[in-house]
């Protein structure tokens, strides 16, 4: 955490796959819900599907927010302590490693476009 924090970073994004899930999803700070929004619905341009349900907690337009995601122990609870807004987004682990790299390129480049929109406030 130390590392993280010695970039004075104003937000996180985290790439991950869970092999668990059948369809991308993220999770958020509560203030980035639409732009993690944008970011999972270019997601499923490359990798289609609709997961409402995600680890018994409930997502809207695939994103979580509140509930039981981030998990206790996890690096975005650290984030929370720290203010430290965040993104994870992520990528079925049973699809191709191809299509996930193609569907999380296309969730960053949302994200640095929207981002660059909100940042600039
Ligand atoms: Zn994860």
């Amino acid at each position: 955490m130390s590392k993280v924090l010695s970039h004075r970073p104003r937000v996180v994004l985290n790439l991950h796959e869970d092999d668990e899930i059948e369809s991308c999803y993220a999770y958020c700070s509560e203030p980035l819900q639409e732009i993690a929004e944008k970011c999972v619905a270019a997601m499923r341009t490359v990798l289609p599907g609709n997961t409402t349900s995600i680890h018994h907690d409930h997502a809207e337009n695939g994103v979580i927010i509140g509930g039981n995601i981030p998990c206790k122990g996890t690096l975005e609870k650290e984030l929370e302590k720290y203010g430290i807004l965040y993104v994870c987004m992520e990528t079925p682990e049973m699809e191709k490693i191809t299509f996930r790299i193609k569907a999380l390129t296309k969730g960053v480049m949302t994200f640095i476009k929207e981002w660059q929109k909100v940042g600039r406030r």
